[in-house]
């Protein structure tokens, strides 16, 4: 027995009592109705009972987290005031739990009277007691192993809705599965892909509105068609799908938005790369407007000339599309990034604010997309109000706030010639969160300046044809040969940064401005605390003043963070909390060349904690060693040839996980480091999925036995290489085997 099913028995009392007296109370027995109406009047916000109506007086219950960004509006702003610049020296561990896992954790908690529900790697949904750090449930939606494949970005979950006495998970398979919040048993799930022959995840938290559960996917590299599902929270029912981007011409238009996007597609076989689109992550209700935002991902593939050559704007690409969040019918929507050619998804999120513009009140939406312009859009009508840069941004000059459109750099164009872009496909900013604090007029941001060479794929430049083949990323862009790329044009990389700023999105200036020295950093809080909290790739869980961007206050985790902080009040005592560790959509985010820094969790381990603080807390978490990283030595038995050879494929296939050239970023296996017992079974691992449960999945569909040789013939003779330089017996490590 716990503490939550007591508190649930209790809710069941109030809720059936409370249903009585406001819908119907001519049959409730007088004696029910009497107690009820008792408890009505002094009705105590009671656990799991998080309604539309609590979420949207969110504001009379500081203390807790009811929904993905706080609050409807989405702004991680918090009124708490406890821990303040003036306390904040006091700020201590209160308790920590280890996650049991070295996977990337990106979830924000919802927190609810006394309980925290959250998810961990591979869709775990935990209710623990926020106070005393109890487990209450877990559940397991058993994520086979091998969909790890599928995933661009990791094994990774940004959280659940909690929503009239149910939790609401997207499992990374794709399936919607609505928990019972008081036992975390399943009630139903649904199974929200339209084609299980493409490789769609979910990683996204789902959100809650009018009775309805609304949720996206990912995919977009794999090459999959976006749309956001809309079902009815007590049944599973299917009640809207919204597409973003047109379907096989040959077929009639699934609704009339479509045949509007369709126009704006021209030549190509777009439908057969699935166009791309996908919303994986930023949807928001507007309880103003009845409106929910969806943010919607890039194209696929990414270069345009194959998506759509004959031009056009390719809608509703990297957009924020406005729906009737009862029909999914489209109100508006707002382009930010037409013909996307860089993965400049819009996905990112979306905050919601009430704020003077111009002299006159506006509702605002609020977006810092990947593409490095901060838009502040009218609510009502999606009418472009601000996009000023709040990064460096090469790709374009500037937003024409005439026609609303971005101006394109020509010289940026790589159609012919690789180029290094800003940003690059992580984004100036990527789905960590930032936050919003209108009273202050700025919003925080963890943004970076982290470029990629973007270069058109040989296989495309030598036959003009690109294939949609399946199970592979489908971009149009180079990876086989980026590393060579990347040592050809050393010498013109912009080198990657990443910074926290306060950011006032009207003028377009920074209030200030913090350099970190990684740029892979977590999500923000702000408090009325006075300060802003973000762990960062170093490790290092900070406390900015959030007028000058001092540093007040520092925690050593020892791991690389991602996910935001979130801040609730249980019995008069404000806490802090986060969940630790690294990975996620770090694409080819391995060992970092000087001068990035290297980050904690590839100095220790990457460890999935759950940390709790408050003022006075004396807890402390183990010291870890630093990680034993020397490498074997390795016989190199293989032609110059076979090594190149294998270099192209491990670019295209395994790098987005193993890391480029062969170095990972911590939390997935370093392959320099194999055992020799490993090595001996590399293609039973490789092409049979030896290792499937752990995510390492069988590649046989796409690599054969002599690309299995050859990607081990590299991997082998990157460890070298990096064994001798570290041995000092080389100058410079070898990284490359491929020639012009
Ligand atoms: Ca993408």
């Amino acid at each position: 027995m716990n503490r939550l099913i007591a508190l649930v028995g209790v809710l069941a009392v109030v809720i059936l009592g409370y249903m009585a007296v406001t819908n119907d109370t001519e049959d409730a027995n007088p004696q029910d109705q009497a107690q009820v109406s008792g408890a009505a009047s002094t009705i105590e916000p009671t656990l799991g009972f998080i309604d539309d109506e609590r979420i949207k007086n969110a504001a009379a219950e500081p203390g807790n987290w009811l929904s993905f960004g706080r609050t409807y509006e989405e702004q991680r702003h918090s009124p708490l005031t406890q821990i303040n610049r003036e306390s904040i020296s006091d700020l201590g561990l209160a308790w920590y739990k280890d996650m049991g896992t070295n996977r990337a954790q990106e979830a924000t908690p919802i927190v609810v009277d006394g309980i925290m529900f959250f998810t961990s790697s591979w869709s775990r949904v935990y209710a623990i007691d926020a106070k005393s750090g109890e487990e209450l449930w877990m559940f397991d939606p058993e994520v086979p192993g091998e969909v790890a494949r599928k995933a661009c970005c990791d094994v990774v979950n940004r959280g659940v809705a909690v929503y009239k006495g149910r939790v609401y998970v997207g499992s990374l398979d794709g399936r919607l599965i609505a928990l019972d919040a008081a036992t975390g048993k399943e009630v139903w799930e649904v199974d929200t892909i339209i084609d299980r022959t493409r490789f769609y995840t979910v990683t996204g938290a789902p959100r809650v509105a009018n009775g309805k559960v609304f949720i996206g996917n990912g995919g977009a590299e794999f090459g999959v068609r976006g749309y956001v599902t809309a079902y009815d929270a007590e049944t599973g029912e299917q009640m809207w799908r919204f597409y973003t981007v047109p379907g096989d011409p040959s077929l009639p238009f699934e609704h009339p938005e479509m045949e509007v996007a369709a126009k704006t597609w021209k030549g190509g076989n777009w439908w057969e790369f699935g166009g791309g689109g996908t919303v994986w992550n930023s949807i928001v209700y507007d309880p103003d407007f009845n409106n929910l935002y969806i943010g919607v991902g890039n194209g696929s593939p990414w270069t345009r000339i194959i998506r759509s050559p004959g031009g056009g704007d390719n809608l509703f690409l990297s957009s924020i599309v406005a729906l009737d969040a009862d029909t999914g019918k489209m109100k508006w929507y707002y382009q930010t990034t037409p013909g996307d050619n860089w993965d400049y998804t819009a996905v990112q999120d979306i905050a919601l604010a009430d704020m003077e513009v111009d002299g006159e009140m506006r509702k605002v939406l609020l977006q810092a997309p990947k593409n490095g312009f901060f838009y502040v859009l009218d609510r009502r009508d999606g009418k472009l109000l601000r996009a000023h840069p709040y990064a460096t941004v090469t790709w374009a000059s500037h937003v024409d706030m005439e026609t609303g459109r971005p101006v394109e750099n020509p010289d940026m164009d790589y159609t012919e010639k690789a180029k290094w872009v800003l940003p690059g496909p992580l984004g100036a900013h990527n789905w960590q969160a930032m936050s919003v604090d209108v009273d202050s007029g700025v919003v925080y941001i963890p943004a970076q300046d982290n470029p990629l060479i973007y270069g058109v794929s040989e296989q495309l430049k030598k036959t003009g044809v690109l294939k949609h083949e399946p199970g592979r990323w489908n971009t149009g862009i180079e990876f086989g040969r980026v590393t060579k790329m990347f040592i050809d044009n050393i010498a013109e990389q912009p080198t990657p940064k990443g910074y926290l700023k306060a950011f006032d999105p009207l003028t377009g200036k920074d209030k200030w401005s913090v350099e970190i020295p990684h740029y892979w950093n977590g999500g923000v809080l702000s408090s009325a605390g006075g300060l802003v909290f973000q762990g960062d790739a170093l490790g290092m869980l900070k406390a900015y003043d959030k007028d000058t961007g001092e540093v007040v206050w520092e925690f050593n985790t020892y791991t690389s963070m991602l996910a935001p902080p979130v801040t609730f009040e249980i019995d008069g005592v404000q806490y802090l909390s986060i969940l630790t560790g690294s990975g996620g959509g770090d694409l080819f985010g391995g060992e970092p060349l000087p001068p990035v820094a290297e980050h904690a969790s590839l100095t220790y381990n990457n460890y999935g904690r759950l940390l709790v603080f408050s003022l006075g807390g004396k807890e402390t978490i183990p010291v870890p060693t630093v990680r034993d990283r020397s490498i074997p030595p390795q016989v190199v038995n293989a032609s110059v040839e076979d090594i190149a050879a294998g270099e192209i494929v491990y670019n295209e296939v395994c790098a987005v996980c193993h890391g480029l050239a062969v170095r990972s970023g911590g939390s997935i296996p370093d392959l320099r480091r194999m055992s020799e017992g490993s090595h001996q079974i590399f293609n039973q691992i490789v092409l049979e999925g030896l290792l499937s449960a752990n995510g390492m999945a069988a590649f046989d569909d796409i690599i054969s036995e002599k690309d299995s040789n050859q990607i081990h013939a590299y991997v082998r003779a990157r460890a070298e290489q990096d064994r001798l330089y570290a041995a000092g017996e080389v100058e410079l490590p070898q990284l490359t085997w491929l020639s012009d």
